[in-house]
């Protein structure tokens, strides 16, 4: 085993960093790790990390020692990792992150900094991070990652070495959760399918019945919506769904932060809030409101990414195109849509499902967007 295991279908990739680190005398001080979503990014990112921190002088990222565990865990000292949930990366944290580049490492043979989403940056904040990067001292090397490299400003991206991840094969992917997750391969190889090779999303649908019970149900809608009537209904329990499972995923956390808060301003969590706190209090409970409302958004856009696999596959069923689809137990569903249209009506289709997940990104109401795109998808 090593720490590159993980690290699915992106052997180019592997051969690059493994290389790097054999060679620490030309070492390369700032990477831009790009890649489509839920292709191992941030992954690829930690694997070489730990594989620069490894202890192990005959094979530098062993799996095994330490440095190598530790950073895969997320404890090792000199391994920062930036994740963030907020729309942006504050200047603050990467001000944070700067003190930090210039400090030589405690234990480890490098100081890593890793920001995930590099490209949640403001122009005002990468430019404090730019300095950092142009004349970082010896030790230090920054991982970031974005979905491309067009997401981040010319300046970051002149100055970074890139490494660029594929699409990982299904194959590969289901692979993948058979030997980490221990999930059944009939299971892992329709999850992996499901998921368009999203590492992330596959895992979820691999480990979770639940998440599966609701995709198939999503995809059930078309065959079944055939009124206005009917097409409102659907919309009106496809947003409830997302609503329900934002509050499932938020509810626990935001509970933790505010009993978090009150106890580092000293008040007691659960008895009332003292009058003098109240408006730290409001403002975490704002944040959360917009968290829970962007998660809400998030899941019915899946949602909306999942309709559109489907009809992908009614287009490649009329068509008559030789490729496999992507969800292969609706075989069905398919091909009973793909009987009743055309494929310049699928199109027509798949562009609603398109307008639908614009409109999400907008401030119109989800309820109003899903429902106009139901309507739409009437026979
Ligand atoms: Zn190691």
């Amino acid at each position: 085993m090593s720490v590159w295991d993980d690290v699915v279908g992106q052997e180019h990739v592997i051969d690059t960093l493994r290389a790097a680190v054999a060679e620490p005398r030309s070492m390369t001080h700032a990477w831009l790790f790009t890649g489509p979503p839920g292709s191992g990014r941030s992954n690829a990112a930690r694997a070489f990390a730990a594989a620069l921190q490894c202890e192990n002088p005959d094979e530098r990222g062993c799996g095994r020692c330490q440095a190598c565990t530790t950073t895969l865990a997320g404890t090792h000292a000199d391994v920062t990792v930036v994740a963030t949930e907020q729309v942006t990366i504050k200047i603050d944290e990467v001000r944070d992150l700067i003190g930090r580049a210039v400090r030589k490492p405690s234990t480890g043979r490098w100081q890593v900094i890793v920001v995930e989403d590099a490209d949640r940056m403001l122009e005002r904040t990468t430019n404090v991070l730019l300095k950092s990067i142009e004349e970082p001292p010896p030790q230090t090397v920054w991982l970031l990652c974005a979905p491309s490299s067009q997401d981040v400003l010319p300046t970051i991206r002149s100055r970074c070495r890139g490494v660029v991840l594929r699409v990982p094969p299904v194959e590969s992917v289901a692979a993948l959760l058979v030997s980490r997750d221990g999930a059944e391969p009939e299971v892992a190889l329709e999850a992996a399918r499901a998921a368009q090779s999203h590492i992330g999303l596959a895992r979820r649908l691999a480990r979770d019945a639940g998440a599966r019970e609701r995709r198939d149900e999503v995809l059930k809608i078309p065959a079944e919506v055939a009124s206005v009537g009917e097409a409102v209904i659907a919309a009106g329990r496809l947003v409830e769904v997302a609503q329900a499972e934002a509050r499932s995923a938020t509810e626990e956390r935001d509970a933790e932060e505010k009993g978090a808060l009150l106890r580092a301003l000293g008040a007691e969590a659960g008895e009332t809030v003292p009058p003098r706190l109240r408006s730290q209090v409001t403002e975490l409970e704002k944040d959360q409101k917009r968290r829970a409302t962007r998660y809400q958004r998030d899941v019915l856009d899946r949602a909306m990414l999942d309709l559109l696999s489907l009809y992908r596959d009614v287009l490649v069923t009329q068509l008559g195109a030789e490729v496999e689809l992507v969800n292969t137990a609706h075989g069905a569903t398919v091909r009973m849509l793909a009987g009743r249209s055309t494929s310049v009506r699928t199109i027509e289709q798949m562009n609603a499902i398109s307008t639908a997940r614009e409109r999400l990104g907008t401030n119109v109401s989800p309820l109003l967007a899903t429902e106009a795109m139901l309507v739409e998808l009437r026979p």
